[in-house]
């Protein structure tokens, strides 16, 4: 790194949130490629929580370095110091774990992109990368970079590991271009993440039914302040426990978080 590249600021952090655990996060506007006008509206990273200074120049920070590293040294390198993070992301009995053979108290887990999203193929290679070193971490990642062809592609090689499960998230603007990806790609790779705003459009519901087997749609109604809207009711659909309150936010990092009990959306 040059001398005047620490002023600005570079380094990648992970977050540790009360939903998903550890997670890791870039900004919107730069990195939600595909972003609708919908997903934009009503995005949980409008919230107070997400918007704090440090929260926005971490984001900021990590997508420095993530361009600093793809441009120094490719996928190769950026992996590199992404493994640094994921080793952190480690339940603190992870060792004895190991020796005795035993379950982690709390399981190893990293959300990708908790805010923003994938942004160019070479980040997507990056995070191919390190999925297939940490093969006891399980990761997940919801996303709509999924227009362009060669996103596609290696968004898939993505979802396709093991331990990664990938979302196409979909809402009333860009349901038929989700369904033409998961139709397009191998079978079981891909499921489907609907956000179900009040405007939802009744063809939505109507096309996942046609296209998605059951246990394969995860489905978030807006919510914002402790309150969603009406949940629509199918049986494609799994409604997020904790958007419906199911499951409570666990703010104390010793306890398994909702998406780590729940772990629906998990590989
Ligand atoms: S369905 Fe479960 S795993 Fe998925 S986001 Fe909701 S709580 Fe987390």
């Amino acid at each position: 790194m040059k001398k005047d590249d620490s002023d600005l600021g570079y380094g990648l952090a992970l977050t540790n949130n009360s939903k998903v655990g550890w997670a890791f996060s870039l900004p919107r506007t730069e990195t939600c490629i595909n972003a609708t006008k919908i997903c934009r509206a009503v995005c949980y990273g409008n919230g107070i929580r997400y918007q704090s200074k440090g929260q926005r120049e971490k984001r900021a920070r990590n997508l420095r370095t993530v361009e600093f590293l793809l441009a120094e040294g490719g996928p190769e390198l950026l992996a590199e110091n992404l493994s640094m993070l994921v080793e952190q992301a480690r339940p603190r009995d992870w060792l004895t774990a190991r020796v005795t053979g035993r379950r982690t108290v709390i399981p190893f887990t990293l959300r990708l992109n908790d805010i923003g999203d994938f942004f160019s193929v070479e980040y997507v290679l990056a995070w191919v990368l390190v999925v297939r070193k940490f093969v006891d971490c399980a990761f997940w990642f919801y996303s709509r970079s999924f227009v362009e062809l060669d996103m596609l592609m290696a968004l898939t090689e993505l979802a396709a590991l093991p331990n990664c499960q990938g979302w196409l998230s979909v809402d009333s603007e860009n349901f038929s271009q989700a369904i033409l990806a998961k139709c397009n790609t191998p079978v079981g790779v891909w499921k489907l993440a609907l956000m179900q705003d009040k405007d939802l459009l009744p063809e939505v519901l109507v096309s996942l039914k046609e296209s998605a087997p059951l246990g394969e749609v995860v489905h978030f109604p807006v919510h914002r302040g402790g309150h969603h809207v009406e949940p629509i009711r199918d049986k494609v659909l799994t409604t997020c426990p904790a958007v419906t309150g199911v499951y409570k936010l666990q703010s104390n990092a010793a306890l398994a978080r909702p998406c780590q009990i729940c772990s629906f959306c998990l590989p």
